[in-house]
């Protein structure tokens, strides 16, 4: 749980957006628990909701040919097989009231 509300935190910090590689970098912890820092991310999404605020995803880009993925966790371009890949960023914002 305490994950989630240091990711909330430091996503509130960084309006433009973090990847998970940054929200790592951020609070100190190992590459190799990008997997844990994503499922709090994704777990963020309903406490967000409840403060008003909601998680933008700005999906992963390939680099080499501008495909835009649908899903956060990719490796490989499906279009043009490139492994260069942009990650996707991850940023919070007030949900928008009409
Ligand atoms: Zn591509």
């Amino acid at each position: 749980m305490a994950l989630i509300e240091d990711v909330i935190e430091v996503l509130l910090k960084h309006k433009e957006g973090l990847t998970v590689r940054e929200i790592c970098y951020a609070l100190g912890l190992e590459p190799s628990r990008e997997n844990e820092v994503y499922s709090a991310i994704m777990k963020a999404v309903k406490v967000l909701k409840r403060k008003g605020l909601e998680l933008v995803m700005i999906p992963p880009q390939c680099r080499k040919c501008g495909f835009t993925f649908d899903k956060p966790k990719v490796s490989r371009c499906p279009n043009c097989k490139s492994e260069w890949i942009e990650p996707a960023r991850f940023l919070i914002r007030g949900i928008k009231r009409r």
